[in-house]
């Protein structure tokens, strides 16, 4: 099988290019026209020979992702709809914030983790995506982009459940990081995870970006309800994770709650949730549920909503309320499900 060259990294594309009688170098020359120059084909790489080119377009692929379609939203949002090369569809969201963009990416087509106020599971895990895949995603909407360098930020919060899908998304945040790839700095990379314990622990030593947990509640009885995960790591085991993980200075955990009306938005389980993350560097992102049709849970009233984002506060959290972006457009969280009627 050819390789996705994007899903290389500079140790690997030296050695592929050596193992074709091409100089190792060529490697280097190559990624910084995938990564820096975003080519999508071999032909624009014209320092290369001809009969290099002709040789690598032979030899090789570059992008297997197909735009089919993008959706802008009234607030700006740009949601990318990705045909993989065997038909699945992925999705991609593009959000502007007040001086940069930040990628929103997939890592499965698809997600299995059955979490209840989510769309994209109720479609179940179609497959994983390949490193060039979650990489691609980036260089496609950098390359729609008037100004490529303004998308600064890259979460990893899109369809399916990045730890799920472990090796293939370490070695693309490897990649995306990277000097020699598309040089993103660690500090604005984002992983969020609906709480796979082992993966988290791993996580913490294989690489340095910002960690943000699903959290959803503040007791393994509402958790378990909607999250089926937290049956196979409860919050006690997920909570001391988080402890254990290794955080650079000033560096803080992100914990997203869901607020659902009366499943979780009490008083009451605002203090749960203080108690649960007492001592931890802790940010709190809450999220008015974005309802989708067929979900029959709804957002609380924003006196509710306000009241509970109160009560962490008067507990020394920082909390904030997070506005959801591109709802008109079905591309806020929980929103992706990869199809357009
Ligand atoms: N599987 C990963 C990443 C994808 S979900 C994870 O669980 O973290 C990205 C975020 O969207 C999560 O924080 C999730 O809690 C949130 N989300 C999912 N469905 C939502 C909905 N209907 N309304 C608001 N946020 C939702």
């Amino acid at each position: 099988m050819k390789p996705d060259l994007i899903g290389l990294d500079a140790h690997e594309i030296k050695k592929w290019a050596v193992g074709l009688g091409i100089d190792a170098y060529r490697g280097r020359q190559i990624q910084h026209w995938l990564f820096k120059r975003l080519a999508s084909s071999f032909e624009e790489m014209t320092d290369l020979s001809k009969s290099l080119r002709t040789l690598l377009k032979e030899k090789a692929n570059i992008s297997t992702l197909e735009k089919i379609k993008s959706l802008v939203s009234e607030d700006g949002t740009e949601k990318y709809l990705f045909r993989l090369s065997d038909g699945y569809y992925i999705e991609s969201v593009l959000i502007p914030e007040r001086d940069h963009f930040t990628l929103c990416v997939s890592s499965q087509a698809g997600c299995a983790m059955g979490c209840r106020f989510c769309l994209t599971a109720k479609q179940g895990l179609k497959r994983d995506l390949t490193p060039s895949e979650i990489i691609d995603q980036v260089i496609q909407a950098r390359k729609s982009m008037d100004d490529p360098d303004r998308m600064t930020n890259i979460v990893l919060m899109g369809m399916g459940e990045p730890l799920a899908n472990y090796d293939a998304v370490v070695k693309a945040i490897g990649i995306l990081i990277s000097e020699d790839g598309m040089n993103f700095s660690h500090r604005k990379v984002t992983l969020s995870t609906c709480g796979l314990v082992p993966q988290i622990k791993k996580m913490g030593q294989d690489i340095t970006v910002n960690l943000a947990i699903s959290l959803n509640a503040g007791d393994d009885k509402t958790r378990n309800f909607l999250m089926p995960i937290n049956k196979k790591y409860p919050l006690n085991s997920l909570i001391s994770a988080c402890r254990d993980f290794p955080l650079p200075n000033r560096r803080m955990i992100t914990f997203e709650y869901i607020l659902i009306e009366g499943i979780n938005d009490r008083d009451e389980d605002a203090l749960n949730l203080c108690s649960l993350l007492s001592g931890l560097r802790a940010k709190i992102n809450l999220i008015p549920l974005n309802p989708y049709p067929e979900s029959q849970m709804s957002p609380p009233p924003m006196e509710r909503i306000l009241q509970f984002q109160e009560i962490l506060i008067k507990n020394h959290f920082t909390a904030i309320i997070r506005k959801s972006k591109g709802r008109d457009i079905l591309a806020a969280c929980g929103q992706l499900s990869g199809t357009y009627s």
